[in-house]
């Protein structure tokens, strides 16, 4: 029996009037216009408490949503925890944008997007606990696997994600060979410029820790540089 997907817990976790996510309402334009035939996916880099790499997969009308906190990995030597989280909107698969406060206040990068190929049934793998499918993404391509542990985070599964032998494995880090948005070409410098929320000068979404350090970094570089004051006194080291 296939479990029914349901948006109840997505949008239970969040704020419309104040996240620029969307609510799993409106068909967004890019899932009516692609080919019926064909699934889509997706992965965003999410700088949120902790930087993290959020797999989606389309099923069912909604995406199937892991957290990953490592990111995938092209390697199949790596096996990468990927924690499922609430199903989101289908429309989700292409936002990218800021997350000012409340769940996930962070910046959201769309790291990849194409299509996926379930093996057969998803439902029996979801089921069973492993699946294969194939990716056509920009970055992400080829065989790969969810196995899913046997521990739960929350009241969900954790899984394993794996990249299988083929042409498209090998040893090449993708996260940094190929880092930047596959919708703008742009950073989290470059998303997070458009407007940051002003209450993030004071209490960005991290303190501490690696996400602390990048939105000190980020914030910094975001800052409006003051114009140059033309000294009318005449300085004694000039
Ligand atoms: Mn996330």
């Amino acid at each position: 029996m296939a479990k029914k997907r349901s948006l109840k817990e997505y949008r239970a976790k969040r704020d419309f009037t104040v996240s620029p996510e969307p609510s799993g309402t409106a068909r967004a334009a890019h899932v009516s216009k692609r080919p019926a035939s064909k699934l889509i996916f997706c992965v965003q880099k999410h700088l949120a408490s902790h930087l993290h790499y959020d797999f989606r997969l389309e099923h069912n009308g909604v995406m199937l949503s892991w957290a990953v906190p490592k990111g995938p990995s092209l390697n199949p030597a790596d096996k990468r925890l990927a924690m499922q989280v609430e199903d989101h909107p289908r429309d989700y698969a292409d936002f990218e944008g800021v997350i000012p406060s409340g769940y996930g206040a962070g910046v959201v990068m769309l790291w990849d997007y194409g299509t996926w190929e379930p093996p057969g049934d998803i439902n029996e793998g979801l089921e069973k606990g492993h699946f294969k499918f194939t990716l056509n993404g920009t970055k992400l391509k080829g065989s790969w696997a969810f196995a899913r542990l046997g521990r739960t985070f929350g009241s969900k599964p954790q899984w394993l994600l794996i990249k299988h032998k083929d042409e498209w494995a090998g040893t090449l880090d993708i996260l940094t060979f190929a880092p930047l948005s596959v919708k703008s070409g742009q950073d989290f410098k470059g998303i997070l410029a458009k407007g940051y929320p002003e209450e993030w000068k004071v209490a960005p979404p991290a303190k501490g820790g690696e996400a602390g350090k990048m939105y000190a970094t980020l914030l910094a570089k975001l800052r409006p540089k003051k114009p140059a004051k033309k000294n009318l006194w005449v300085s004694n080291k000039a």
